[in-house]
């Protein structure tokens, strides 16, 4: 069986889901899972929504504009069965309570956003249906079971794999259309895997079920040697090896989910990220390979937040504070992109996800003299050339710089 993960902007409307049906007519196989995001930008919707609700605010105009936006959809396509549409209003149903329960932010955040893949899912899977194409709906939280981390729920891949073996007899008959992003703790409490999840959740099922191979479509030809808005002269790779693929996913290129690339690699499963407005491009495959000289690839990560621990009584910095920092780190889950230390100074660069941070500024404070700056752009450089290392080394506005044989970094300024 394969696996095709279709995200947000696949199925962000009638024609994209129209789209979607029509890549996978031309499968001709039953033994297809689909996994799918949910709609378009639906997610930072839901988002928005728990912030007004957790907040005692007012979040009617924010609930209307998704179920406007989805019972929209649903009208385009023209699904009128009454089953359906009692269903999605279930569904509607269940988001509001879950947005106007008691609890902590981060649990409330898992059972509100979610809901957007079920919606998706649903509609999808019914628009199969209404084709005549054989395909069943399943309940990703019933098979993917976590912790209760919320909001980066860490998967129990034993219970998982042993729940999904049922699904193996359901593909022999016909389809399966199930969410990204979702699972569920043991007491089943719905739980996601980080945003941006679902290329993990294709990755999981695929490993549990020994796929063949796992498709992700995007609106790029394939993964890029950059990102083509950005820079136009950007190159598809056809092919690159699993560990390029993972490395690059952790500088920050956006293509596919940092996750997804170990449990593929680690069962042999091929990924292919193709195209889904022309699916006849080859797009880029990810696998077991060697593939001499790659061009550079550059990655910019915005939103870069630069923190330095100065030590305050004229020492100079040893492992104790180094290890002080660690585990301020560690404890807040925390992680660094780029870190270099001086004699009396430590400094790092990371994501600034607030409140987050100020926490961690804080905690700092205790020990250390703490600068920071925000609003900064971290470009990596991988196989770098003469050319690149000379053009992105002598950037204005450079605030820290790294490099090693094959890749550079630099931290700067907008
Ligand atoms: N819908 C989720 C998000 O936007 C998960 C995903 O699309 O991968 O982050």
């Amino acid at each position: 069986m394969k696996v095709f993960k279709f995200g947000g902007a696949s199925v962000k409307n009638a024609a994209a889901i129209q789209n979607v049906a029509a890549i996978v007519k031309q499968v001709e196989s039953n033994r297809l899972l689909i996994v799918v995001s949910a709609m378009g930008k639906t997610t930072n919707a839901l988002e928005r929504l728990v912030h007004l609700a957790y907040n005692n605010q007012n979040f009617d105009a924010a609930l209307h504009e998704i179920i406007s936006y989805h019972l929209a959809i649903i009208d385009e396509l023209h699904i009128t069965d009454p089953d359906f549409l009692a269903l999605i209003h279930t569904q509607f149903e269940e988001l509001k309570q879950a947005a106007t329960q008691k609890g902590e932010y981060d649990f409330i955040y898992d059972q509100v956003v979610a809901q957007g893949e079920i919606l998706s899912s649903l509609i999808l899977n019914k628009h199969l249906l209404q084709l005549g194409i054989r395909s069943t709906w399943i309940d990703a939280r019933s098979f993917i079971q976590t912790d209760a981390t919320w909001r980066e729920g860490k998967v129990d891949w034993e219970t998982s794999r042993a729940r999904m073996q049922g699904l193996k007899k359901i593909l022999q008959s016909q389809l399966i259309v199930t969410q990204g992003f979702i699972g569920s703790t043991i007491n089943g409490q719905t739980t996601t895997l980080g945003r941006e999840g679902s290329d993990y959740s294709a990755a999981l099922f695929a490993a549990c079920l020994s796929a063949e191979s796992v498709t992700i479509w995007k609106d790029v030809p394939g993964v890029m040697s950059a990102d083509p808005k950005r820079l136009p002269h950007a190159v598809v790779f056809d092919e690159l090896p699993y560990q390029e693929a993972a490395e690059m996913t952790y500088y920050g290129a956006s293509v596919i989910h940092p996750k997804t690339i170990k449990p593929l690699a680690n069962s042999g499963i091929p990924l292919l990220v193709k195209n889904f407005d022309n699916p006849t491009l080859p797009g880029t495959r990810i696998h077991a390979s060697k593939v001499e000289k790659l061009p550079p690839l550059i990655v910019f990560k915005e939103n870069q937040c630069l923190i330095s621990c100065k030590v305050t009584d004229y020492s100079f910095v040893n492992e104790e504070q180094l290890g002080q920092i660690f585990t301020v780190l560690s404890n807040n889950n925390v992680r660094m992109n780029v870190m270099q230390n001086s004699a009396i100074s430590f400094s790092f660069c990371t994501d600034f996800r607030e409140p987050k941070i100020f926490q961690v500024i804080e905690a700092l404070s205790k020990s250390f003299e703490v600068y920071y700056n925000t609003g900064l752009t971290l470009i990596t450089v991988k196989n770098y050339d003469t050319a690149t290392f000379a053009e992105y080394r002598n950037r204005t506005g450079v605030l820290l710089e790294q490099s090693s044989r094959a890749t550079l970094q630099v931290l700067v300024r907008h």
